[in-house]
């Protein structure tokens, strides 16, 4: 068995959403897949068995906020649906910006909720001329009378259509770069707010991806995050939360890719023995689960440290690294699954190919692992290891 970090509580709780996956929702995925309809049936099944709380301390509803058994969560219902999974590190990423730079009212006023599952959240930083140049972005917040009147669209904003708080970024002053941009609260039922396109997509596909659109959207004061001009720096401490998050994703889809080959390769036979006994097949079973196995040992370890309280430049290295390193081994892996299933991996009766296609966007959202490794590559060059090359020359 794996090697994990976990207490006796802490895998209670992992226990109990992994029977939750088996039983629940694995038998869901492919028909969430092929409808390509939101699952609110899994919603239902998270608020009913207090899985959102696992995100939340108890003084805002939750049942004690865990950034590492956030990720356990995330990874043992993306072994079996990176749709279902996605739901939990969405609703993460969508409250941190209140978690983190929320006053005592605005924690009171939406997190109980987001807490219960009674509310979904979604975070609009993405526009159409702004992605990996988050900064880039056009859409405005204006001051007026004790409200913002926000204009502009975000665009492939997960949650479109059913979340009902959404954290926006917009700019209070276009002129001043990353310092003019402010980060806010903006409710579904808000005058002004409306959902434009859903995209249809290669994978996740019960997810919703789309655009919002803020028609002289006016919202109160009270609904800011932070001071203005603080909205680019609150962006950036939320994503060095929630990309583990989509580590998790990937980790839970490579899993879950790796169990399944593994099971079919004990059945099938080819020349006279189970395909597991060719020693090539087992040389890629062999290798997928090392891979599975190191980066949680990565991801774990980031979740450790963030409920350790890390933060700044530790934080942010980190938590690039582990999101870069599952979401790569969850291409790969899901890949290689195909590959052991043969020419049934990549027919739809077989769970391999929609795993395959659901690991791809976890390389691309939340920063594509290029950006990653940008980070990681600036994180370094800032760090001083002079000390290696004394002696040296
Ligand atoms: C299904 C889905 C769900 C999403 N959910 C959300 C969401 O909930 N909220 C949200 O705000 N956004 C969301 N996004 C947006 C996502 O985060 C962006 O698509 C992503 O950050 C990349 O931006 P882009 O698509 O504009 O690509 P671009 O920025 O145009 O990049 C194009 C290519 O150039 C590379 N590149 C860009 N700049 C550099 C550079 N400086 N150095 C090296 N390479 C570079 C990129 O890595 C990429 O390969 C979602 C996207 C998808 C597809």
């Amino acid at each position: 068995m794996p090697v994990d970090p976990l207490t006796d509580e802490q895998r209670e709780i992992r226990d109990l959403v992994r029977d939750l996956a088996r039983e629940r929702i694995a038998p869901r995925a492919a028909e969430i897949d092929k409808s390509a309809e939101f699952p609110w049936d899994v919603v239902e099944l998270f608020r009913d068995n207090e899985i959102f709380g696992i995100l939340f301390d108890e003084e805002h509803g939750g049942i004690g906020a865990s950034a590492l058994m956030t990720l356990v969560a995330i990874e043992e219902v993306s072994k079996v649906c990176a749709t279902s999974g996605l739901i939990i590190a969405v609703q993460e990423l969508g409250s941190l910006g209140l978690k983190l730079a929320g006053s005592e009212e605005q924690k009171r006023r939406f997190l109980p909720k987001l807490a219960s599952g009674e509310w979904l959240a979604a975070y609009a930083l993405t526009e159409p001329g702004s992605g990996s140049d988050s900064a880039a972005m056009r859409t405005t917040a204006r001051r007026d009378n004790g409200e913002y009147v926000l204009n502009g669209g975000k665009r492939f904003i997960t949650n479109a259509g059913v979340a009902h708080v959404y954290t926006v970024f917009a700019k209070t002053d276009p002129d001043a770069g990353h310092s003019g941009i402010s980060a806010f609260v903006v409710e579904s039922d808000t005058p002004g707010f409306e959902v434009g396109r859903i995209e249809p997509k290669m994978g996740i596909k019960g997810s919703t991806t789309g655009e919002v659109f803020f028609n002289d959207c006016r919202i109160p004061e009270a609904n800011r995050l932070g001071a203005e001009g603080e909205g680019f720096r609150i962006a950036m401490r939320i994503l060095d939360r929630s990309r583990p998050g989509i580590g998790a994703q990937g980790l839970g889809l490579a899993q879950g890719a790796t169990d399944y080959a593994l099971e079919y390769s004990k059945t099938r036979e080819t020349m006279g023995k189970p395909i597991g006994q060719h020693q090539l097949i087992a040389a890629m079973l062999a290798d997928m689960e090392t891979k599975c196995e190191a980066a949680r040992g990565l991801l774990y370890k980031c979740g450790q440290l963030i409920d350790e309280g890390a933060d700044g430049a530790e934080l942010t290295k980190i938590s690039a690294m582990a999101k870069l390193h599952c979401t790569d081994v969850a291409m790969e892996v899901t890949t290689d699954a195909v590959q052991v299933l043969g020419g049934y991996g990549y027919i739809q009766e077989y769970p391999v190919e929609r795993m395959m296609r659901d690991a791809k966007i976890t390389q691309l959202y939340e920063g594509t692992n290029q950006i990653q490794r940008l980070v990681i590559a600036r994180e370094m060059l800032k760090e001083n290891r002079a000390f290696l090359l004394a002696g040296v020359g």
